[in-house]
């Protein structure tokens, strides 16, 4: 039988027919007022979803540039750096921290679980040295969201750095509110584009960082970035990738007319409802079963299958792009994304799906089960009337 392709992966993600649309308009220039429109507009969304009156920057890279531009930017060789590492992208940035020479203190977390923010305020409290904190919002790898609310409050006298590449626009991020120095995200997650573009915000704290810090940057120059978005019309210094620019500029406005907070009460329904999903079938969850899982539902491959072999019976059969688990996971849990544009019946299909590629794989499930326990999330909410 035909299968449509569906995109369920937490990132890239699935993106608006509007938005794929904008793609294929005429490249403007990017050093004009029709393109300064658009920029700015599209930097006035970018604070309303990150939630700040601080700068934001926007880079023609992935999450990873744009946090390395962060490193670059507010540290020098040698400062002490606490990293949470709870999955594969705190991870990452111990790596990175490393490799730009920072003194990387990391607090390590088994894989699923949440950072203890009373161990991040102790670890701080020991070492006065420590300059900064670093902090995944949603650890995409485990699908486990940190309390940053909390960890913002324990690392009040420090700066702040979070993550927010899979959580920005779909887990609550009260950047000004909770004192958030520095927020990383992506295009390709909850903002509904493709990948490429990376960005940053920017306190007043951070700035003060930036001044002092000496380590060698140059493309991600936070300092290059204002000078050029202060010009008129505001620009970027260097070449920017204008037709995602002009993408992004469509699905913040698709986001700003579902409303912001509606948009984050959706993904609370589509997380509740893929782990329901998920336990319905008789599957276990890996990490926490809570609401703050707005961004990717991680399960355990039930005993017996290959968390990757059903990753890609799903795809094979149904034409259904899940996710195996990362790094050490790898093969063990396999994981929903839900962050972004999608809606019940992306869910629901999903979850069908899971079930027939577990029957197809010989393991007992009984279908239906999972489906139900999703559609009944819905039908409670009133989405399915
Ligand atoms: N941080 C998190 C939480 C992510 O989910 C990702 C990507 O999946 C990254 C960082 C890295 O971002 P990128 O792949 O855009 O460089």
């Amino acid at each position: 039988m035909m299968n449509k392709y569906r995109l369920m992966s937490p990132g890239p993600t699935p993106i608006p027919p509007e938005v794929s649309a904008a793609g294929a308009l005429p490249i403007i220039h990017h050093r004009t007022p029709e393109f300064g429109e658009v920029f700015t507009r599209v930097n006035e969304n970018l604070k309303r979803v990150f939630m700040t009156d601080n700068d934001i920057f926007t880079y023609a890279a992935s999450g990873t540039g744009a946090f390395e531009g962060a490193v670059q930017n507010l540290f020098s060789p040698g400062d002490r750096v606490l990293v949470v590492n709870n999955g594969n992208f705190g991870e990452r940035w111990v790596k990175m921290g490393r490799a730009f020479g920072l003194e990387v203190i990391e607090l390590a977390y088994d894989w699923g679980q949440k950072a203890d923010n009373d161990e991040v305020a102790e670890a701080l409290a020991t070492d006065p040295e420590i300059k900064a904190a670093i902090c995944v919002l949603s650890e995409t790898s485990t699908g486990t969201v940190n309390d940053i609310e909390g960890f913002a409050r324990a690392t009040e006298n420090v700066l702040t750095v979070v993550d927010a590449v899979s959580g920005l626009g779909c887990c609550e991020l009260r950047t000004d509110d909770w004192g958030v120095d520095v927020v990383v995200a992506g295009s390709q997650k909850a903002l509904m584009t493709p990948p490429g573009l990376g960005f940053v915000s920017v306190s007043e704290r951070a700035w003060r960082a930036h001044e002092e810090s000496r380590m060698p940057r140059f493309y991600f120059d936070w300092t290059a970035a204002k000078k050029a978005y202060e010009k008129t019309p505001p620009q970027t210094p260097w070449t920017p990738p204008v037709s995602l620019i002009m993408q992004l500029d469509i699905a913040l406005r698709q986001i700003m007319d579902e409303g912001f907070e509606n948009a984050l009460a959706r993904h609370v329904l589509l997380g509740r409802a893929a782990r329901a999903g998920v336990k319905g079938m008789g599957l276990r969850l890996f990490g926490p079963d809570e609401d703050m899982n707005t961004a990717v539902t991680a399960a355990w491959a039930p005993e017996g299958v290959d968390g990757k072999q059903l990753v890609r019976v799903v795809f094979e059969e149904h034409g259904i792009q899940i996710a195996n688990g990362q790094g050490q996971m790898s093969g063990k849990i396999f994981r929903i994304g839900h962050c972004g544009y999608f809606d019940a019946y992306d869910i629901i299909s999903t979850i069908a799906a899971i079930e027939l590629a577990l029957e197809s794989l010989g393991h007992p499930v009984e279908l239906g089960s999972g489906v139900g326990a999703a559609q009944r999330v819905f039908s409670k909410s009133g989405v399915t009337a």
